[in-house]
C-alpha cells in the first residue's frame, strides 16, 4: 500500500502536467467540448452513439484490450461539470501514456472501459439539471422516457459492462464530518426498499472504500456517504437491482473553490484508485463495515453565513447567503447571492462565516427576506460585492 500511495501523491503533485486543457471553469461550453473531442479525433476514436432531444451528438472513447469492462458516464446532469473536467482528465492521460508505474500502465492490458464525458449535452450547454424535455434523467431509469436515457441503456446492453461509475455534483450544502464540508461523496445504492446488502452492493462498498482508503490522506474528514434510500428509477439504483456494480460519485464543495478544480483533481486521482482495484478484482469480506463508517452526508452547509445579523433594534438571527448559478451570454456562470435560511442556525456552517457581534455589517439588498438578493455587503464601512463570476 505505500509504494502504491507514493503512486497517488506523485499523481496529485505532478496533476498540472497530467490534467486534460480544461481550465478552472465550471461551464464547459459547445465549442470547448468540440474543440477537445476535435483534438482527441486526431489520436482516438470517437464514438457517436446517439444524439439528444435537441440532436446533439453524444460521444463516447474507449479505452484498453482487457476482459473487465467499465463503463463510466458523466454529466447526466447538465449542470454537474466537475467529473466531466476529470474524465477528460483520465481521456487525456491514457493519451499521454505517461504512466508511473507498471499497475497503471498494465491497466489498460486488464480493462476495457467506455467513458461518456456529457450524457445530457443539452442540459450541459443551457446549464440545467434536466435534459431539453426537462426530464431528471437520474429518475428515468426505468421508464427511460427520454433519448438519453434509451440510449445509456442500450449502451449497457450492447457493452455489458462489469462495473459502471454514474458521475455527478453535489451542491455546496453538505457536510461529511463535525463540521467539516464534504468535497466528495459516494453512494453504493440499495437494490431493493428494505436496503438490505447482497454481493452487487458489497462490490461497489468495496470499490468505494478503495477510493475512500487514498483520498482521505489528501482530505481527511471530507468524504461523506449519500443517504441509500431505494429509488428504482435512480441509474445507480435501478442497476444495482440489475446486479450490475455502480458507484455513484458527487463531486462536492469545500472552501472557496467554486471552479472545483480541487474536487476534480480528487475525482481524477479516485478514478485511477478504483481502476487500478478494478484490474485483478477480489471483494474483501465486511466491505460493508468499513463503508458505514464513512459519514452520511448532512445538509449542514451553506455558502456565507452570517451571525447575530440585527434585523431589528431587540433581534439578532443568523442569515444563511447561497449562490445561484445563472448562464451568461459570454459563457460563464455568474454566483449569484441571495437570502436561503433567517433564524437560529447555531447547526450550520459556512464555507466563510462572518460575526455581526464582532463587526460592522450590513447586508445590501431590497430586504431581509428569503429569497431576496444580496447587491453587497457593508464590512466596517467597506463595500464588498458577493456576486462573482467563472
Ligand atoms: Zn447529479
Amino acid at each position: 500500500m505505500e509504494e502504491e500511495l507514493n503512486l497517488y501523491q506523485e499523481l496529485y503533485k505532478d496533476y498540472s502536467d497530467i490534467k486534460s486543457p480544461i481550465g478552472a471553469v465550471r461551464y464547459l461550453s459547445e465549442p470547448l467540448i468540440n474543440k477537445l473531442n476535435h483534438q482527441i479525433s486526431h489520436q482516438h476514436q470517437i464514438v457517436n452513439e446517439g444524439n439528444s432531444v435537441l440532436d446533439r451528438v453524444i460521444s463516447s472513447f474507449e479505452f484498453g484490450q482487457g476482459s473487465f469492462k467499465i463503463l463510466i458516464w458523466s454529466q447526466m446532469h447538465g449542470n454537474e461539470s466537475t467529473t466531466t473536467k476529470a474524465v477528460y482528465d483520465l481521456i487525456y492521460y491514457f493519451l499521454s501514456s505517461k504512466f508511473k508505474n507498471s499497475d497503471e500502465a498494465d491497466l489498460l492490458n486488464h480493462l476495457r472501459i467506455k467513458i461518456i464525458p456529457v450524457l445530457n449535452p443539452d442540459g450541459s450547454f443551457a446549464w440545467t439539471r434536466t435534459n431539453a424535455n426537462q426530464v431528471d434523467l437520474n429518475r428515468d431509469a426505468k421508464d427511460q422516457s427520454q433519448p438519453e436515457t434509451k440510449l445509456l441503456m442500450r449502451i449497457i446492453d450492447d457493452f455489458k459492462p462489469d462495473f459502471c461509475f454514474n458521475m455527478h455534483d453535489q451542491r455546496s450544502i453538505f457536510e461529511a464530518e463535525e463540521s467539516q464540508a464534504a468535497q466528495l461523496s459516494f453512494l453504493s445504492a440499495s437494490y431493493r426498499k428494505d436496503r438490505s446488502l447482497n454481493e452487487t452492493r458489497l462490490k461497489s462498498m468495496h470499490v468505494i472504500n478503495s477510493m475512500h482508503q487514498v483520498l482521505q490522506k489528501f482530505i481527511p474528514e471530507q468524504i461523506g456517504r449519500y443517504d441509500d434510500a431505494f429509488n428504482i428509477n435512480c441509474f445507480g439504483d435501478n442497476l444495482h437491482a440489475r446486479a450490475l456494480p455502480t458507484v455513484l460519485v458527487e463531486a462536492g464543495h469545500t472552501g472557496n473553490d467554486y471552479a472545483r478544480e480541487k474536487t476534480r483533481k480528487l475525482c481524477f486521482i479516485g478514478l485511477i484508485r478504483a481502476l487500478i482495484e478494478l484490474k485483478d478484482f477480489q471483494t474483501s469480506e465486511n466491505s460493508d463495515i468499513y463503508y458505514h463508517s464513512i459519514p452520511e452526508n448532512s445538509k449542514n452547509y451553506t455558502d456565507l453565513l452570517i451571525k447575530n445579523y440585527s434585523v431589528s433594534e431587540t433581534e439578532t438571527l443568523d442569515i444563511s447567503i447561497r449562490y445561484r448559478e445563472i448562464l451568461s451570454e459570454k459563457s460563464t456562470l455568474i454566483f449569484e447571492p441571495y437570502i436561503d435560511q433567517i433564524g437560529n442556525l447555531d447547526h450550520i456552517f459556512g464555507h466563510q462565516t462572518m460575526d455581526a457581534e464582532l463587526e460592522d455589517i450590513q447586508i445590501n439588498s431590497e430586504k431581509i427576506e428569503l429569497q431576496a438578493i444580496v447587491k453587497s455587503l457593508t464590512i466596517n464601512a467597506n463595500v464588498f460585492v458577493v456576486k462573482f463570476e467563472i
